[in-house]
């Protein structure tokens, strides 16, 4: 089977419990959850049984060893996941927004994350790898993106391939370079992935439909637009495929696209058509927000098996 690598932050990311919510305040929090958007994608791949490993770095600390023991009982192959002595793994603080948007401050650059780089234990991982998923978030820093740059590179050279997913940030991406950095990723994309608001960051089209046609003709050769609970949408030049979303009761929508993305890429990389790799993805994607945190939204291909079947049952 193909293996896919991810390379990017890794943290704990700790929760508001209420809408609404300030940090700037005491309150009733939730986690540590260990988190980081490269981190839950390459978690759920393993969790469906795909080879997929990380490239990252923690402190040498309680929350990099949650990370790496949680991403490790997942089937996710931690080799290069960098553990760094004097230096705190990575956080996220998190605050939901009335407007069911977040909020997020984020100690990435400064954090053990920021060290992230292209060492021997990498470049041994991306050596066995056919697959690299970049993170829009992951190209927090030059270096960062360097080191996203250089696995592309790596595993194109043999005839790999690459997806992307936009997974913008406002709070960790640089604003000096990020706009390059993007524009280089999605240049090399094969399978690009952004949600439906994230497309028109890449377009300057009036509308969807010509957003994704400006994108098709620029050479992308598959978009999917992801949706939220409406579903997701597949293109390319031989047509589209829309799927709609299974319904469930949303209780934190973190980590929802990544476990989409995860998904998908893992089902088109087994050489799926693209109607079933919707189907698990979106699957994966509605599972994920029935669970408060991160990881914890990620769950084993018999579950989400079992999921789509009696879902497909009460049709
Ligand atoms: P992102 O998290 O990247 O912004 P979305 O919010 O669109 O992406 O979520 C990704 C996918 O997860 C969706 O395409 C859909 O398949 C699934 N999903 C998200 N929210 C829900 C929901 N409330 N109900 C069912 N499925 C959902």
């Amino acid at each position: 089977m193909k293996k896919l690598v991810s390379a990017g932050e890794i943290l704990v990311e700790i929760m508001a419990e209420r809408i609404g919510q300030s940090f700037l305040e005491p309150g009733p929090l939730v986690g540590p959850f260990p988190s980081g958007a490269p981190a839950i994608f390459i978690g759920q791949a393993a969790a469906l049984g795909q080879p997929a490993g990380l490239i990252g770095a923690v402190g040498k600390d309680d929350f990099g060893q949650l990370n790496i023991d949680r991403l490790h009982a997942l089937g996710a192959d931690v080799s290069a996941i960098a553990v760094h002595e004097g230096h705190a793994t990575g956080t996220a603080f998190v605050t939901y927004r009335p407007d069911a948007s977040r909020h997020f401050v984020f100690n990435i650059r400064n954090s053990a994350a920021g060290l992230l780089e292209m060492n021997d234990a990498a470049e041994r991982l991306l050596d066995g790898a056919n697959h690299v998923h970049v993170m829009g978030s992951s190209l927090f820093s030059d270096r960062a993106t360097e080191v996203a740059l250089a696995a592309i590179a790596a595993v194109k050279a043999k005839g790999g391939t690459v997806s992307f997913d936009p997974n913008i940030r406002r709070e960790i991406m640089q604003a000096s370079g990020m706009r390059q950095a993007l524009d280089q990723v999605l240049a090399e994309t094969d399978v690009f992935l952004p949600s439906d608001n994230e497309l028109f960051l890449f377009s300057s089209a009036g509308d969807e439909p010509s957003a994704v046609a400006d994108l098709l003709n620029r050479g992308i050769p598959c978009i999917v637009l992801k949706k939220g609970a409406d579903g997701a949408a597949y293109h390319d030049r031989q047509g589209t495929v829309a799927m709609p979303g299974f319904a469930v009761e949303e209780i934190d929508p973190t980590g929802a696209g990544d476990c989409f993305g995860a998904a998908f890429v893992s089902f088109w990389l087994r050489g799926a058509a693209p109607a079933e790799a919707l189907r698990v993805a979106n699957a994966c994607g509605a599972l994920a927000v029935t669970r408060k945190g991160p990881i914890e939204g990620i769950h084993r291909l018999a579950d989400v098996e079992a999921f789509i079947a009696k879902a497909e049952m009460l049709a």
